[in-house]
């Protein structure tokens, strides 16, 4: 296992970290909970020291089952992180809220302490000043309490927005979503955190499966090495000099294995050299691909905003019509593409930045061609 310091916070951590968001779906539902523990305690045989859960995640048991692995584990021999916003708080913002959630993961997690808490899913500025001001005197708390010993920030806001929150000097880490997809716009938060001493967490790299279902797309990740694509990418984000941890996402411990080949022999570059290299590869249509993660729903209006987008995705692959995706795979129509009032709640939440106003009304004049 290739290891790298985690900022300036002393924390040694394996380069490819546990995503712990996608225990095997079956398994959970049945509640064979101690057989999706196994698979994390394999990730931990295998020299992974980063396990990354929140609530929620997994019908909510993930915290419950990287707990009942880790508990198996000298409390030394990893680090552990979760998450908390107004989300997590419930219906009342209060203190005793923020207290009982934590409570509630570390007794799921059977630990005292947290090695990183991240203030989740800060999708804007907007979003950051409103749930910082709530919520990050009650972080600092518990951190001089000693039950979390860093705080960091998960967030999907583009490098600009990030590197104005990193300046705050507020966190320790970041967790971002990075990965061949979108690493050209994320590029200067992370170059900053780097720079400030933070820890740097990547979550999708993947690209939200993206990647992996279309692997024609990038298999310039992959030439000239014996890797297979998804591997490539997972090595792609790895290899930045800028990021600490590559979560990978596991399901089972084939996914293990192959995270473990991925960053075999890993060579660190700053992200300005891979850009130099993968930069003209892949074509920039790249950039303005839906993930499929699914942040912007709740239209007001009720459209189904991933699926249009995926749907827009085919006229960026050159794969099947925009129409006809929506029929086939989607069971749509165009139609419902013209109810967008434009209100803009939709682009303010999306990961990637994407103009779907502009693409659903695109989608819409498509009746009329
Ligand atoms: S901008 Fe259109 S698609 Fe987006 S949330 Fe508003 S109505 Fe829905
Ligand atoms: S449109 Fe944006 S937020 Fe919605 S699923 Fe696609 S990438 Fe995610």
């Amino acid at each position: 296992m290739y290891y790298k310091e985690y900022g300036n916070t002393g924390m040694k951590v394996s380069a490819i970290g546990m995503g712990c968001m996608r225990y095997d779906e079956e398994d959970v539902a049945a509640g064979r909970l101690e057989k999706c523990a196994d698979v994390a305690l394999y990730a931990a045989e295998q020299g992974i020291n980063y396990f990354d859960t929140a609530p929620f995640y997994c019908n909510d048991k993930s915290e419950i089952i990287t707990g009942m692995a880790l508990s198996q584990l000298d409390r030394d021999s990893f680090f552990v992180s979760s998450k908390a916003n107004l989300g997590t708080t419930g219906d009342v913002i209060s203190e005793d809220a923020f207290r009982r959630r934590l409570d509630t993961t570390l007794t799921r997690l059977k630990v005292d302490y947290l090695d990183v808490y991240h203030l989740w899913c800060m999708l804007s500025l907007e979003s950051y000043e409103r749930q910082s001001e709530a919520l990050y005197g009650w972080f600092e708390k518990v951190r001089d309490e000693g039950l979390v010993r860093h705080i960091a920030i998960s967030s999907h806001m583009p490098g600009e927005e990030l590197e104005q929150v990193i300046v705050q000097d507020q966190f320790r880490g970041m967790l971002i979503g990075y990965n061949a997809l979108n690493y050209r716009f994320r590029q200067r938060g992370i170059e900053t955190a780097w720079a400030k001493g933070m820890g740097v967490v990547a979550m999708n790299p993947l690209g939200g499966g993206v990647i992996p279902t279309h692997p024609e797309l990038f298999s310039y990740l992959a030439e000239n090495t014996d890797l297979t694509v998804p591997q490539a990418a997972l090595r792609f984000v790895a290899s930045h000099k800028e990021i600490t941890v590559a979560l990978a996402g596991v399901t089972k411990k084939e996914h293990v294995d192959d995270a473990i080949i991925a960053i075999q022999n890993l060579q660190e570059e700053p992200v300005a050299e891979l850009r130099k290299r993968y930069d003209n590869m892949g074509g920039t249509s790249l950039n303005d691909l839906c993930t499929g993660c699914g942040y912007c729903e709740g239209c007001p209006v009720d459209i189904p905003i991933p699926k249009y987008m995926d749907s827009y995705n085919q006229k960026l692959f050159g794969g099947e019509s925009i129409e006809a995706r929506l029929k086939n795979h989607w069971g749509l129509k165009l139609d419902q593409a013209a109810d967008c009032i434009a209100c803009g709640e939709c682009e303010s939440k999306c990961t990637q930045h994407l103009p779907i106003i502009d693409r659903l009304a695109e989608i819409a004049a498509l009746r009329d061609s």
